[in-house]
């Protein structure tokens, strides 16, 4: 597949914009859609391709078609209809040979049940969820990783290529997502444990500066410790691009899975009641580093730099 195919994207929200406009960038030919037209005029306005009046204007159009939404619920809506909204969906113009790839973080057993549907009517689906979050969308070094037929992965190949960095084939249909969702896991309990060493540093007297310089030289550094809290949360601005209620879906992706493989996983189910407590507290549209703010009430301790930190050392420490 080269350059030329003419793909369609549907979700043009903080991860489809940096996505959507590499694809063009790779000389894709390309039509965007979005349930709030403005977003994807604006898209179309500021990076070029064509913006589709439906879905099914864009099913008629695109060979391949991928999809970067919140959630299940909605791939299936934005496929099959449903949901008591439009009727408009993209099965109403899809023919045989066309292929859908979700790279949304979706939940791998409705991964597969919606793959057979599909299949039945002649038409591939392949999850590509992704991992990096906006900075790396924006710089095309997504990690990809990737679930379905061999060949109709291979097929995709050179479209994820213009994405992301790091492409891996996990196995069959949904193991994309499940990996997708189980990296979060890990990603989520660090980024908690994270928290709470710094929260009882700050109390102890400790510079979350300087704790976050000494985990990052040391063996406690995560991705959150390096990517996350002097950027988002120390400079108090809590807007990595990731929501929380994004967050905690894929926690929930994964604890599912925990159950429906009889694994015990209690550390797990744990830092998913944590972040559903965080979620129900912040309500929505929260950024998912907003979790520490969470946490600071908890700890009645802020981790924000004192205005003058020798002093703050040495009153908190006596
Ligand atoms: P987002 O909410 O910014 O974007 C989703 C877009 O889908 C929005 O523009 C919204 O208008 C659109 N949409 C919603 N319902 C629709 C419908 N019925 N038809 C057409 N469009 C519809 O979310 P995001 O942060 O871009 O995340 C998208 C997916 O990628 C999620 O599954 C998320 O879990 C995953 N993800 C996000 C990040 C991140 O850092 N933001 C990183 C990796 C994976």
């Amino acid at each position: 597949m080269s350059g030329s195919a003419t793909l369609g994207f549907v979700g043009i929200g903080n991860m489809g914009v940096p996505m959507a406009a590499h694809l063009l960038a790779a000389g894709y030919d390309l039509i965007v859609y979005d349930v709030r037209p403005e977003v994807a005029q604006a898209f179309v306005d500021g990076h070029g391709g064509r913006r589709a009046d439906s879905l099914a204007d864009l099913a008629e159009s695109a060979s391949i078609i991928i999809t970067m939404l919140p959630n299940s619920d909605i791939v299936e809506q934005v496929v099959f209809g449903g949901g008591g909204g439009s009727k408009d969906r993209l099965i109403d113009a899809l023919t045989p040979g066309k292929t859908i790839i979700d790279m949304s973080s979706s939940a791998p057993t409705r991964t597969v049940a919606l793959g057979a549907k599909l299949a039945d009517l002649g038409i591939e689906l392949v999850d590509a969820p992704v991992s990096g979050g906006v900075k790396r969308a924006e710089d095309g070094t997504l990690t990809i990783m990737t679930g379905g037929r061999p060949e109709a992965v291979a097929r995709c190949r050179p479209v994820l290529e213009a994405i992301g960095e790091r492409i891996f084939e996990t196995g069959a249909l949904g193991s994309g997502h499940a990996m997708k969702a189980l990296n979060n896991m890990v990603s989520a309990a660090g980024l908690i444990a994270a928290a709470e060493a710094l929260l009882i540093g700050r109390r102890f007297g400790l510079e979350p500066d300087v704790m976050i310089d000494v985990l990052n030289a040391s063996t406690g550094r995560n991705n959150s410790t390096e990517k996350k809290f002097r950027q988002f949360v120390l400079s108090r601005s809590f807007a990595s691009g990731f929501s929380l209620d994004l967050m905690l879906k894929d926690l929930t992706t994964a604890v599912k899975l925990g159950h429906d493989t009889d694994t015990p996983a209690p550390l797990s189910s744990l830092c998913r009641e944590l972040w559903a407590a965080a979620d129900s507290q912040l309500g929505e549209g929260a950024d998912h580093t907003a979790v520490v703010r969470w946490l600071e009430a908890l700890a009645e301790v802020s981790l924000e730099a004192l205005p003058n930190s020798d002093e703050g050392q040495a009153s908190e420490a006596s």
